[in-house]
């Protein structure tokens, strides 16, 4: 090491001779010197300075530096659980801590050097990263450690975890969405256990839980695309979704251990994405549905309708809104009795299926107001449906 200069010497005498400083807090002044850390600096300045300093704690840290070594030590140890492949460290400290050292630095016209914070983090950081041979990120860490020196707590944050994935629903029964529970309305209670929702079987309870389960988070949040009853079946390649994941510890998947079947819902397709798209892909939909006659159906009527609805245009209209479009494509009919036949069409997402057979608004959103033309209207008699089931969802 090149001697230090006789000016910064006598910068330090004069410092030292009013403050008491800790070895990192002195080094920390004086950036033109270049060592392996501030707290070698330090060392070797109040050796070069040769007067005996106070014994005090240090004026500007309380000797929260010589504990940095043994935090890191405890965030490794907490680190332990969880799953990262970057990560970065954030402190929240005494605020006097930073007004001290701007009192010195004014004081004595320190320049360039840099805040208490910044090393901390620093040194923080560097610890974390030679042992968990992981890297800072300051723009997206999986990882985000806060170490709060006021309560000596510390925290980690781990980044949510986007999934796209993809259900089957094979048994009649189940709602797509979990419900609000039924006492506290959604606010958490001792009944549903905190969490708001009942604990009612649904598509989204039992995703929800496996996915909590296999990435270790505290909570999951959904995003459909397109929904189907209670009563219809998803098959095919399954309906796709979007889920985020709060907390999670782990980031990976072993594509061999996806949710075999609870309840009749088999989750098919697990991926990690990115993140979640700004808006829904467009989607397709085939179903297959169940009609019911007022009364007895001929074939030229079952005829006419196929030819109608075959390749066409369905409206609907909305209130104070312009009227939406959805196609039809092959659409086929299938007799099963003189008042039933068995309906198969492929759609473009977001009808309501049994609004489209019935003509009616009952079920639909409150601004719904009209979907034509409908089966009912074109046969002349009332139609509806009980149960249609999704064949397929093609994004
Ligand atoms: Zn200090
Ligand atoms: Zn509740």
């Amino acid at each position: 090491m090149p001697p230090i200069e006789k000016s910064i010497i006598n910068l330090a005498k004069n410092i030292l001779s009013e403050y008491s400083l800790c070895d990192w807090c002195l080094g920390r002044q004086f950036p033109s010197i270049k060592e392996e850390n501030n707290e070698v600096k330090g060392k070797t300045i109040k050796k070069e300075v040769k007067m005996k300093v106070k014994e005090e704690p240090c004026f500007i840290c309380q000797d929260t530096m010589q504990s940095i070594k043994d935090i890191s030590v405890k965030v490794l140890e907490q680190l332990k659980d969880f799953d990262f492949n970057d990560f970065l460290i954030g402190a929240k400290l005494p605020k006097d801590f930073i007004e001290k050292e701007d009192i010195i630095r004014a004081k004595f016209k320190l320049r360039g050097g840099e805040t208490i914070k910044g090393e901390i983090t620093r040194e923080i950081g560097k610890t974390i990263a030679t042992r968990t041979n992981r890297k800072v990120n300051f723009y997206k860490p999986d990882m985000m450690i806060l170490v709060d020196f006021i309560s000596g707590k510390i925290y980690l944050n781990p980044r949510s975890l986007s999934i796209y994935g993809r259900y089957l629903k094979t048994i009649r029964g189940l709602p797509q969405k979990r419900r609000k529970c039924r006492k506290c309305k959604g606010k958490g209670c001792s009944e549903c256990e905190y969490t708001g929702f009942s604990k009612e079987k649904s598509v989204e309870q039992i995703l929800a839980q496996a996915l909590i389960k296999k990435f270790d988070a505290k909570d999951a949040k959904f995003t459909w695309v397109g929904g189907e009853s209670t009563e219809s079946l998803v098959l095919g390649n399954g309906r796709p979704f979007y889920a985020e994941l709060i907390g999670p510890k782990l980031r990976h998947i072993d594509e061999s251990e996806l949710l075999k079947e609870d309840n009749g819902i088999i989750l098919k397709e697990v991926k990690i994405i990115d993140e979640k798209p700004k808006k829904i892909p467009t989607f397709k939909v085939k179903v297959a549905a169940h009609v019911k006659f007022d009364g007895e159906v001929n074939e030229e009527k079952l005829n006419s309708l196929k030819e109608r609805l075959q390749n066409s245009e369905v409206r609907i209209i909305q209130l104070k809104k312009k009227p939406l479009i959805k196609k039809i494509y092959d659409f086929n009919v299938e007799r099963i009795n003189e008042r039933v036949i068995k309906i198969t069409f492929k759609c473009d997402g977001g009808l309501n299926i049994k609004s489209f057979i019935s003509g009616s608004n009952r079920g639909m959103k409150k601004d719904l107001l009209e979907i034509t033309p409908n089966v009912s209207e074109i046969m002349g008699v009332k139609a509806s449906c009980d149960i249609f089931d999704i064949l397929d969802v093609e994004v």
